[in-house]
């Protein structure tokens, strides 16, 4: 499966996650999404094989694209690089 988003820092995605969602820690939310960053820069995978999508993971947990959201097209959504 190819994937493709649209790229976004994580201070931006932190900013921009903050406006939609004012529950979240922005501090919170940045070490999560580092946390995720590094496992999938060190190769960890979904537990169905996919890449993690390390923005969805940072908010409700460790998952690829596909079994956070249920669908397939990514392209309206971010990631962080
Ligand atoms: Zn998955």
């Amino acid at each position: 499966m190819n994937l493709f988003f649209k790229n976004i820092s994580i201070n931006e995605f932190v900013k921009s996650t903050i406006q939609s969602n004012p529950d979240l820690n922005s501090q919170e939310l940045t070490e999560s999404l580092l946390h995720f960053k590094k496992m999938k820069d060190n190769g960890e995978l979904c537990i169905c094989g996919n890449p993690l999508w390390v923005a969805g993971s940072a908010i409700v947990g460790k998952g690829c694209f596909t079994c956070i959201t249920g669908e397939t097209d990514s392209s309206n959504d971010y990631e962080v690089e």
